[in-house]
């Protein structure tokens, strides 16, 4: 068969004609994942946004695609909370001008974008046992920062300590040989531009690092997050009606409705095809395979024959961010009782509480986001041992909370049997270790998803690894 590299303009093109069959013949419901025989057939392991668009841009090249989703819905980690007042969203929030590829087809599908509401302006301290407002930090005993950081805000630490001498110049700087000496500890970086122990302690608390801790994450990968934040963005947006609608909509348009409820458990790559192996029993062969599952969860499938060397390490070695968050809904609007905002940053196990509001600027819900090393706290107790503590520590923190909240939904991505973790990160040493080595295809098995992408942010990046696997495929198939 002879194949093009990926071309977005052909690619839409393409979904168009696919959408004008589907109204035309009807929705076929194909139960058999293995090839008709016509045209080459791939297996997309997983229906996030990588897997999701991967199988679009996929059979818009004519190609016959089988999805096997674990869970019974498609989005992955993305994820809007449709039950919780507000509609907040658990997994991916926001977006922006930048990512282009969301962009672009959110357009094509017809799914609306529109700015979104972004965080509150006004915030409560709560830091050393002491509530304390912005404008009173750098007069406070609760701030023991030194020198020049203690008029900053804890939340402006991490970027004060990477941004003024961040050597990145571009967006893929970071996987270059001249920038793999910051392969290092990140306490150990941050310390030698001039951190104190106060503010390395408190930007383990910051939601906005996106790290388990400084200790175990690579230097070089924070440099990264902050070279891609160096271009302000405009406005944040997201998806009309909740971040969720987009996957769905994407799901809809495949020609071959994704098969939810299939857990994959092994994945056999053989001299002509691929096997795929589901919990229920159930068996899929295709030409080539293309697994997204985030490396966290594929540590537990087995695959044969076996990856090797780098590629190995990585998928059973590659940190993920423990993200729980506690979902509220509001009795009473406390903060009008205490006078204080109701978004907190605090240095407690709670870390972090922001407001849901609607569009006219009620609030809807309040969220607790915890990360890291506290979420794995949190994670470690059980539901009503997690409930009690919860409500003593917010009355601890903030007493006009009592009473006047009450917990509807707690989330914790590190949990989740099909995600362990939020986000990929790096470890100090493991970009020089398998950064370059851990998507490489294996035999008929090719990687994609956020983990494996190299430019882009977030939901932007599970598009750009299945842009380049989409590529990859076809390279095979010429
Ligand atoms: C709390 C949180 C906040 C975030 N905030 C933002 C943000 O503001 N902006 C932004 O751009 N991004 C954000 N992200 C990141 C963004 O959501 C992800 O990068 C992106 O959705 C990942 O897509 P993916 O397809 O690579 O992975 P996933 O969405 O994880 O897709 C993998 C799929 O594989 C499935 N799966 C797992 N195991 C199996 C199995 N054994 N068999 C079959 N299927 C399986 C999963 O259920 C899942 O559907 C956030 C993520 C989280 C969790």
């Amino acid at each position: 068969m002879a194949t093009k590299p990926f071309n977005r303009r052909e690619f839409l093109w393409g979904l168009s004609q696919s959408a004008l069959t589907l109204l035309v013949l009807g929705r076929t419901s194909q139960q058999v994942a293995a090839s008709d025989g016509t045209s080459p057939s791939v297996l997309v392991l997983g229906a996030g946004l990588s897997g999701l668009y991967t199988a679009l841009l996929l059979e818009a090249k004519g190609l016959s695609v089988t999805v096997l989703e674990a869970r019974d819905r498609v989005g992955g980690r993305v994820h809007t909370l449709d039950d919780v007042p507000g509609k907040p969203e658990s997994g991916g929030q926001s977006l922006s001008e930048k990512y282009q590829r969301l962009l672009t087809l959110a357009q094509h599908l017809e799914v609306p974008i529109e700015a979104a509401k972004g965080f509150d302006k006004e915030l409560l301290l709560y830091v050393r046992g002491q509530s304390v407002l912005p404008r009173d930090w750098p007069t406070s005993t609760a701030d023991q920062l030194v020198a020049a950081e203690r008029s900053l805000m804890p939340s402006r630490l991490l970027s004060h300590y990477l941004r003024p001498h961040n050597p990145l110049e571009d967006a893929t700087a970071w996987t270059k040989p001249n920038h793999a000496s910051l392969d290092i500890p990140l306490d150990e970086y941050l310390r030698a531009q001039g951190a104190s122990k106060e503010a390395l302690r408190l930007i383990n608390f910051d939601p906005t690092s996106l790290m388990n801790s400084l200790e175990t994450t690579s230097a070089l990968w924070a440099l990264r997050n902050d070279q891609r934040g160096k271009t302000p963005t405009q406005k944040p947006m997201h998806i009309k009606g909740g971040n969720s609608r987009l996957p769905e909509k994407m799901a809809a348009s495949l020609k071959s409705p994704v098969q939810t409820q299939k857990v994959v458990e092994s994945i056999r790559s053989r001299e002509t095809d691929v096997e795929v192996h589901c919990s229920d029993g159930s068996r899929f062969r295709a030409d080539y395979a293309v697994v997204t599952l985030p490396f966290s969860v594929l540590r537990q499938v087995e695959i044969t024959p076996p990856l090797q060397g780098a590629q190995a390490e990585a998928v059973q070695e590659l940190p993920y961010t423990a993200v729980t968050q506690i979902r509220f809904k509001v009795r009473e609007p406390f903060w009008e009782k205490d006078g204080y905002p109701p978004m907190m940053w605090t240095d407690s196990l709670l870390e972090s509480v922001f407001p849901i509001r609607d569009e006219t600027g009620r609030v809807q819900s309040l969220v607790c986001w915890v990360n890291g090393a506290n979420a794995k706290q949190l994670d470690a107790m059980n539901e009503e041992a997690l409930a009690q503590f919860v409500k003593s520590e917010l009355k601890r923190i903030r007493p006009a909370t009592d009473g006047n909240v009450e917990i509807v939904r707690v989330i914790s991505w590190g949990r989740d049997p099909y995600a362990r973790g939020a986000y990929s990160h790096f470890a100090p040493g493991q970009i020089r270790q398998f950064q370059d080595k851990m998507a490489k295809p294996w035999k008929r098995i090719h990687f994609a998803g956020e983990h494996t992408a190299i430019a882009s942010p977030g939901m932007e990046s599970a598009l750009e690894s299945a842009e380049r696997v989409t590529s990859e495929i076809f390279a095979h198939l010429k």
